[in-house]
């Protein structure tokens, strides 16, 4: 089972200092910057997977989106190729796709095929999903004449595309000299029921596809997507290999696998570091809450409340010191014990105001008292000790999600996956 890490250009600042929050002086972003695959070791994702809408933007419902690269950036990865571009190991593979999330809001996919294929090939990719088109909605008794019309037209682009797609594949690979890595062409699958997801397959084979990606299944539950991948299996062809676009399930992998499916791509495990309301900090059997110790200069909502002289910007410039001192001294020195932290999270917090937020300070003394950090073997984890599950600013959040990553490699390589 191969997982693939969606690029959203994450990177961490190898030199930055934690304990004045300020990066080296003379740091320079696209020489210093690390990947999570550069971060840590082994790596904690087999492959990556890089889409056309974050690389070069779309126009989507909401106007123009300029996706994540810098001109400069996007330049670099089309002039040098995704290998050089990510510093890729030999043994990662890479998988373009057209990040069809992006366009969702539109009734036909943005690109060309043409266009498409000038990303894959410029950029150097192992394999290339086919333009597709997001079916949003699941209703696993529909028929094609019950379904939403606009579900069965996105079926049909899709499908349409992924014809023309193949073949002008078939023509690029024939003129790409001796020697030369070819593209794979990946098939993408849309529907909204198990009957129509194992049609688009059965007509993806037919095309000559051995790869296919199945998308739009991100809000299904579980058992939803096994009932698809059953479906599935009765039409599958022999040799032909599944990619589940989006899905991380770690309990549902070793069934996954025995409907073929060899891939899949997932932000979860990073964006839970921070995104999630208490799910920050992953380890083999739980997760725990980060704790939230907020910058008085870079955080909005405290910014207005000094503003409104609601806080004194002294006293909560005191305050975040004090949790900041005493956590640092916690991980370091046993004389202090974790009452006296959750003390100065419980005081800090209660300037803030927020009688929610101050109710789930409660949650961190798991985290002190467990103390996660002190049992991982991630090269971070040793390296930041308790700033890894301190949530505060970028480089601790993303050096917590790529931590999460690690975890979830782990927990990977354990199945007794075939
Ligand atoms: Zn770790």
């Amino acid at each position: 089972m191969k997982f693939y890490f969606p690029d959203s250009q994450d990177q961490i600042s190898p030199g930055y200092d934690f304990i004045n929050d300020e990066y080296p002086y003379h740091r320079v972003r696209q020489r210093d910057d690390l990947y999570a695959h550069q971060a840590v070791s082994p790596a904690p994702y087999d492959g990556i997977l890089v889409s056309k809408a974050i690389v070069d933007g779309t126009v989507n419902g909401a106007g123009k989106y300029a996706g994540k690269y810098t001109t400069g950036q996007r330049d670099r990865l089309y002039r040098d190729g995704v290998s050089h571009f990510f510093g890729l190991p030999d043994t990662m593979r890479s998988l373009g796709d057209c990040g069809a999330f992006n366009y969702i809001d539109q009734e036909y996919p943005p690109y060309s095929i043409d266009e498409v294929l000038d990303f894959y090939y410029k950029c150097g990719f192992d394999s290339g999903i086919s333009i597709d088109h997001v079916i949003f909605g699941y209703k696993p008794d529909l028929s094609e004449e019950d379904a939403d019309p606009a579900w069965v037209k996105r079926r049909e682009i899709s499908l349409d595309l992924a014809e023309k797609f193949i073949e002008a594949v078939k023509s690029r690979n024939k003129l790409m000299p001796e020697g030369k890595k070819r593209l794979e062409p990946v098939g993408a699958a849309q529907g909204w029921s198990p009957d129509s997801y194992a049609d688009s397959v059965s007509r993806l084979q037919e095309m000559g596809y051995k790869r296919i990606a199945l998308g739009g299944m991100v809000p299904l539950k579980t058992p939803e997507i096994i009932a698809c991948l059953e479906r599935i299996a009765g039409v599958r062809k022999d040799g032909v290999e599944f990619h589940l676009l989006g899905i991380t399930r770690v309990d549902s992998m070793e069934r996954f696998v025995k409907f073929h499916v060899t891939s899949f791509d997932s932000t979860s495990a990073f964006r839970q570091a921070f995104m999630d309301e208490r799910n920050n900090y992953h380890t083999a059997d739980r997760s725990y809450m980060a704790i939230r110790v907020p910058q008085v200069d870079g955080n909005l909502a405290l910014k207005r409340l000094i503003l409104a002289g609601v806080v004194s910007q002294s006293e909560a410039i005191k305050a975040e010191r004090e949790c900041l001192k005493l956590l640092r001294q916690y991980d370091t020195d046993a004389g202090v014990e974790v009452q006296e932290v959750m003390d100065a999270l419980r005081a800090y917090q209660s300037l803030l105001g927020d009688e929610k937020k101050l109710k789930k300070v409660e949650k961190y003394e798991a985290t002190l008292t467990d103390r996660p950090w002190k049992h991982c073997p991630c090269d971070l984890c040793r390296k930041h000790k308790i700033e890894m599950v301190i949530f505060r600013g970028t480089e601790r959040n993303k050096r917590r999600g790529f931590h999460n990553m690690t975890v979830l490699e782990a927990k990977m390589r354990k199945l007794p996956l075939t």
